[in-house]
């Protein structure tokens, strides 16, 4: 039996003893299976049972999704951070039985083309540095060299362990850590499959999700889309997690998980906080400067008359001094919206940026803000004889009336009001087309600021 110390208050752990460590791990999955958090959930089974008062969470275990742009993502481009205070002592131990599970529960899945796990153990308090890479690693791309002298900095005042070397997985780890506390959060109740690697359906009926999200839909968001008539909380893939129920608290996810009927076997939950559902990707960036990779919001104007393409996506230019497009997918269910837009009208258009050929830069719309639209076209005037409208009498020569012949220089071009269409305010995609980060019009108001939270009683099964 491994010594414990009577002497230390497990809710007020000295320092001289106890030191915070944070665990990031990322890439622990396959697409045939297995998913990070589920890794997590078991690891973390393991190390509150082994090591007790001497290894104590002082949060959820934190997922956080980082660039849906990057093309390596296996599914959400999650990593998942623990957050502990430990025993100095029993640092290198509990690193260890992290790898040996990590290795463990990889070697499981079997073959995993293009993977890279990643682990990354931060001792002390988290570093200004890692906060850096974790806004970078959520709005662009992080190119290795950017990383490695990250590292190089970090570790001048911050001991950082990385277990498996500077895998990719590291990326994610280590800007898994680096998610600040102060910024917005909600909280994800993940149950797994007892039958792991299925592919049967996930069985859990689909009137008590509704039921659920009817009873729970102030504090509760993305569990079902009544337009298109399907279940959100359970994945479709061959992973093992059974549902996930997104929201505002803990215990209103461990209250709304007890009201569904879930027919299959179950091996537990585990409750996550997370930075899902709060847009905290659409950082305000600059029209002529956004790069492909990159997140962010441009606000300007509409350039040209909205363009359609086949397949039913609709194509904005956006003024930018630069050539720059904002795509809106059929998916997202806005061309009606989009095709309503007219040269001069204010938006803003938030997404990722892709490269198109022939286009060039086009920012793949997640979210659109009509912030003003012009109320009126300009109309070559009136001729002040006859009341015809005027043509123009060439370059610099004025106007010219084409039923009378009145000629005239000064005269100015008519605003004619128009009625639109389209309102000014935000749309957004139906929410069967969300993606993780995304904010759901529910949680518009619902913002907070958050902190690192020890868990409560029942967070994990
Ligand atoms: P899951 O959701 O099941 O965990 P995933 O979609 O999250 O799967 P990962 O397995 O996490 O996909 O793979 C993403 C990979 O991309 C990781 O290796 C991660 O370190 C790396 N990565 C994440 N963000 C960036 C970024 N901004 N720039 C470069 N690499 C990144």
């Amino acid at each position: 039996m491994r010594e414990r110390s009577s002497r230390v208050n497990p809710v007020n752990p000295s320092e001289e003893v106890f030191t915070q460590l944070h665990i990031g791990l990322d890439d622990v999955d396959a697409t045939v299976g297995g998913c990070t958090t589920h890794a997590t959930y078991l690891l973390l089974k393991e190390l509150l049972s082994k090591f007790r008062t001497d290894f104590q969470l002082i949060d959820y275990p934190n997922l956080v999704r980082l660039n849906p742009a990057v093309p390596y993502k296996t599914r959400g481009n999650g990593a998942v951070v623990i957050r502990s205070v430990v025993r100095k002592d029993i640092i290198n131990e509990v690193i260890r039985e992290t790898t040996e599970f990590v290795s463990k529960y990889v070697n499981s899945l079997g073959f995993r083309p293009g993977t890279e796990p990643g682990i990354a153990a931060v001792i002390g308090v988290v570093p200004e540095s890692l906060r850096k890479l974790y806004l970078k690693a959520l709005t662009d791309y992080v190119p290795r060299n950017y990383l490695m002298s990250l590292i190089k900095e970090t570790t001048k005042n911050t001991e950082v362990i990385l277990p498996y070397g500077l895998s990719r997985g590291v990326t994610g780890a280590l800007a898994g850590i680096g998610w600040p506390e102060g910024v917005d959060c909600t909280y994800e109740l993940l149950a797994y499959r007892k039958e792991l690697s299925s592919c049967r359906p996930r069985c859990v009926d689909p009137e008590s999700i509704k039921e659920m999200d009817q009873l729970f839909r102030e504090e509760t968001f993305l569990n079902y889309d009544y337009l298109s008539r399907r279940e959100l909380i359970t994945p479709h893939g061959p992973d093992p997690v059974l549902l996930g129920i997104r929201g505002e608290d803990p215990a209103t996810l461990i209250n709304a998980y007890s009201t569904l009927r879930v027919c299959e076997e179950v091996s537990g939950y585990a409750i996550f906080r997370t930075n899902q559902g709060t847009d905290a990707h659409h950082v305000l960036r600059d029209a002529g400067r956004i790069r492909p990779y990159q997140t962010g919001c441009i606000k300007a104007s509409v350039a040209s008359k909205p363009k359609n393409l086949m397949g039913g996506t609709s194509v904005i230019e956006l003024g930018s001094g630069g050539r720059l497009y904002a795509a809106f997918f059929k998916e997202a269910g806005l061309s009606k919206v989009v095709n309503s837009l007219l040269p001069g009208d204010l938006v803003m258009v938030c997404g990722t940026c892709h490269l198109w050929e022939g286009l060039g830069r086009v920012i793949h719309a997640e979210k659109l803000v009509i912030e003003s639209l012009i109320n009126y076209k300009l109309m070559n005037p009136r001729c002040p004889k006859c009341g015809a409208r005027m043509k123009s009498a060439g370059r610099g020569k004025g106007w010219k009336c084409p039923k009378c012949g009145y000629r005239a220089k000064d005269l100015e071009k008519e605003k004619v009001p128009i009625k639109r269409s389209v309102d000014v305010g935000t749309y957004l995609p139906p929410e069967s087309s969300f993606k993780h980060l995304m904010k759901p019009l529910r949680r518009y108001g619902k913002e907070k600021k958050c902190s690192y939270v020890r868990p409560a009683e029942g967070w994990i099964k």
